[in-house]
Parts: structure tokens; C-alpha cells; sequence
């Protein structure tokens, strides 16, 4: 699929450089033939570039850190974005807000499909 979306946006394109080319030598229709022109070769320069653009640049899925208070009595728990040199069983700077006991990361998750709020 990905050639022939690219070999499509290519003949979009040279069609969209032609109508300019073409266009222009008439002067009633030639603004119009520009805007055609240029959308025309938009839409097949994105074709073209797209594809290439969604391989290379695949985006991380989405991670979060699991965090819970070391007291065992407390239920506090706290789920946040995953930032760089977490990792399972790494204590917390920051204090537990129900009781100031120290808190531990407790998992690394990768979320794969969107949470029901
Ligand atoms: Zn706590």
C-alpha cells in the first residue's frame, strides 16, 4: 500500500506542477488553475512524504508509573506519566501526602489501549 499511495501522490502532484504550467497562459482562468494547481500538488506531496514519516517516526506507547506509599496501613496509591530512570522498587523523593511515609514505585506500565475514564 505504501508504494502505490506514494506513486499516486507522485502522479498528483506532477499533475498539480502541469496545471499550473498550463494554466497560467490563460488570464481569466489562470487564478484558479494556480489554487487547483497548488492544492493538487499538496495532496500528493503529503501522500508522497506521509508514509515515510509514520514508519520512521513511530511514537513511544504511552507509559505510566505506578507509585504507592510504603506504610502498609495506607491506601495511598498515585499513577503518573513515566519519566526517565524509573523503575520498579525505586523509592520516591517525594513524601506520601496522606502520612509523609517514604513511597516506592511499585510498577512500569505500558498502556496499550485508552483507560475508560
Ligand atoms: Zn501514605
Amino acid at each position: 500500500m505504501g508504494l502505490v499511495s506514494k506513486i499516486l501522490g507522485i502522479i498528483i502532484a506532477i499533475s498539480g506542477i502541469a496545471v499550473l504550467w498550463f494554466g497560467s497562459s490563460d488570464p481569466v482562468w489562470s487564478f484558479g488553475y494556480y489554487i487547483v494547481g497548488l492544492i493538487l500538488m499538496s495532496v500528493g506531496l503529503t501522500l508522497v512524504t506521509s508514509r515515510q514519516s509514520t514508519k520512521e517516526k513511530k511514537p513511544p506507547p504511552p507509559t505510566v508509573t505506578e507509585i504507592r506509599c510504603d506504610d502498609p496501613e495506607c491506601t495511598f496509591k498515585e499513577i503518573r506519566d513515566f519519566q526517565k530512570g524509573d523503575y520498579i522498587l525505586k523509592p520516591m523523593e517525594s513524601e506520601c501526602p496522606k502520612c509523609q511515609s517514604p513511597m516506592t514505585i511499585h510498577g512500569v506500565y505500558v498502556i496499550r489501549e485508552e483507560e475508560p475514564e
